[in-house]
C-alpha cells in the first residue's frame, strides 16, 4: 500500500534529496513459524484477529535507537492535527506500528507505544493509510521538503486559523472578480485583509479552533 503515495511527488524529491528516510518493514521478518504468524484469536472470544506481541516487540527491539519515538496509530490514540505534526518533525526518528485486523494485543499498547494517534473518528481496514497521513504532514515540515519554507508557515492551522481565500490569475474570470486590495500592491493592507478574512472563514466553519 504504501508503494504510490511515498514515491510520488513532493515526498518522492525530499527522499531522493536525502531530507527524508523512509523504511517499510515487514513484520512476517520477526516471526519463527513456518507460516510466519503475526496474529492470533482474542482472549475471551470476540471476532477477528489481533497483532500477537512477539514479532511486534522483536522488531521494535531491533528497530529502536536511543531517540526514537514510537507510535502506533489507532482509532482510539489522540486526534493527529497540525500542532501534532509540527512536534513529530522535531523528533529524529519515528517508528510507525500499523495494525491490522481488529487490531494490537494492549501488551505492545502498553509496553511499547510512546504515543498513540488516530487519524479521525472513524475506523479503516488497517494502519497504512493512517500512516502514510501522518507521514506526509511531517515530512512536509522538514527543512526544504517545500520548495518555499513558507508556505508550511501561512497555511491552515498554522495560526489557529483556517487559511484566508487565495486567487491567481486571471484577475477576472466568468464575471468574478479578485479582491481589489490583493491587486493594491499594498503589502500592510494585504497582510490585514487576510487576517480579517482567515478569521471570518475560522468562526463561520470550524469556531472549535477560536
Ligand atoms: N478494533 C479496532 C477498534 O475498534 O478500535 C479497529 C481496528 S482497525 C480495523 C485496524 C487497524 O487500522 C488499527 O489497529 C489501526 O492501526 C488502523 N486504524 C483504523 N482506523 C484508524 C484511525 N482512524 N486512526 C488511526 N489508525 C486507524
Amino acid at each position: 500500500m504504501f508503494a504510490g503515495p511515498l514515491d510520488e511527488s513532493i515526498i518522492k524529491r525530499a527522499r531522493s534529496a536525502g531530507l527524508l528516510d523512509l523504511t517499510l518493514y515487514q513484520l512476517r521478518d520477526w516471526t519463527h513459524d513456518r507460516h510466519k504468524t503475526v496474529d492470533d484469536r482474542p482472549f475471551g472470544g470476540g471476532p477477528g484477529m489481533l497483532l500477537k506481541p512477539e514479532p511486534i516487540f522483536a522488531a521494535v527491539e531491533s528497530l529502536a535507537r536511543e531517540n526514537t519515538r514510537v507510535i502506533l496509530l489507532s482509532p482510539s490514540g489522540r486526534k493527529f492535527d497540525q500542532s501534532i505534526a509540527h512536534e513529530l518533525a522535531q523528533q529524529e526518528h519515528l517508528l510507525f506500528l500499523t495494525g491490522h485486523y481488529e487490531g494490537f494485543d494492549e501488551r505492545i499498547r502498553e509496553s511499547l507505544a510512546d504515543d498513540e494517534l488516530s487519524i479521525g473518528d472513524y475506523v479503516l481496514t488497517n494502519g497504512a493509510l493512517p500512516a502514510m497521513v501522518v507521514i506526509d504532514a511531517v515530512a512536509r515540515l522538514l527543512p526544504g521538503v517545500l520548495g518555499d519554507n513558507a508556505s508550511a508557515v501561512e497555511e491552515s492551522f498554522s495560526h489557529g486559523l483556517l487559511e484566508y481565500p487565495q486567487y491567481t490569475r486571471p484577475a477576472e474570470f466568468r464575471g468574478m472578480k479578485v479582491p481589489d486590495v490583493l491587486v493594491s500592491g499594498n503589502h500592510a493592507e494585504i497582510a490585514s485583509w487576510r487576517l480579517e478574512q482567515a478569521k471570518l472563514r475560522t468562526k463561520a466553519r470550524r469556531p472549535d479552533l477560536i
